[in-house]
């Protein structure tokens, strides 16, 4: 079974959205599991504190990395699951990482509070940044939701359909091409005809020219990417010597 493991100062938010819909009955049926952990509990004084002010001055405070690492530890131990630590400096998160962390045993995630998270311990236990965006939070619980989210709707038997994952947004680097239902016309606007016509393959090609539009003119970031892999895939020993690093969805972070 596919675990989380949530460090948090707030378990009372976990399962939260993912307690509803498809998460939310994938999880009562045990296709994941979820556990929310107060790091709070790991506190060795009689206050029970998980942060301090911070070394140099400034605003704010800090976790603390004994109090992190102590729950770290008695959570993950030699837990073969990825590290992760919720934070705007991280790795943008991208689909290609959410599909790595579902097709594997599960995650491990930190949630930091305040100004965030004493260096050393990110060193110490091997935590990998993850950034929801760049924007700044005032916690990772929701950034946590958000990956949790992103990565269970992947795991087998949760989505309706097995493969309804495959042709969406950023499944081939792409943008998702639109959709339409009945009415046939609404409000003067009617579904394109080709969709109607019941011919497979001019659907799917309406779809793919929509899909490339789509990302030109809103993406040009991913239209640049997507194009360099298709220059890859069309020459490959060319390609790979010139592109590599584009080719890569998860070597494009800014930092
Ligand atoms: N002082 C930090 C900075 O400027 O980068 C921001 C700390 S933020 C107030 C507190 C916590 O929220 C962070 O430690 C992180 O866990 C989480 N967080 C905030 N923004 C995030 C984002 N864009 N992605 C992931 N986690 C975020």
């Amino acid at each position: 079974m596919w675990r989380a493991s949530v460090l948090t100062l707030f378990p009372e938010l976990f399962p939260g959205p993912l307690g509803a819909s498809l998460a939310g009955k994938a999880l009562e049926k045990g296709l994941w599991g979820l556990e929310a952990v107060q790091i709070r509990d790991f506190a060795t004084d009689k206050h029970r504190s998980v942060d301090d002010t911070p070394a140099g001055g400034g605003p704010g405070m800090v976790m603390r990395p004994d109090v992190l690492a102590a729950a770290i530890d008695q959570v993950a131990g030699d837990d073969p699951r990825p590290r992760l630590l919720m934070s705007p400096r991280g790795a943008p998160l991208t689909q290609a990482r959410v599909a790595e962390l579902a097709a594997g045993p599960g995650v491990v995630v930190v949630c930091g509070r305040f100004e965030g998270i004493d260096e050393r311990v990110i060193a110490a236990r091997a935590l990998a940044e993850v950034s929801i965006g760049d924007y700044v939070l005032s916690g990772g619980e929701i950034a946590a939701l958000v990956l949790l989210d992103a990565c269970v709707r992947l795991i087998p038997g949760v989505m309706g359909k097995e493969d309804s994952g495959t042709e969406e947004s950023f499944a081939a680097g792409l943008l998702e091409y639109p959709h339409y239902t009945r009415p046939q016309r609404f409000e003067g606007q009617d579904i394109p005809e080709v969709l109607l016509s019941g011919h497979h393959a001019k659907v799917s090609a309406w779809r793919r020219a929509e899909a490339e539009r789509l990302t030109r003119e809103r993406r040009p970031d991913l239209w640049a990417r997507h194009q360099g892999l298709e220059a890859a895939q069309n020459a490959p020993e060319k390609a790979v010597s010139q592109t590599p690093r584009r080719a890569d969805p998860e070597s494009s972070s800014s930092g």
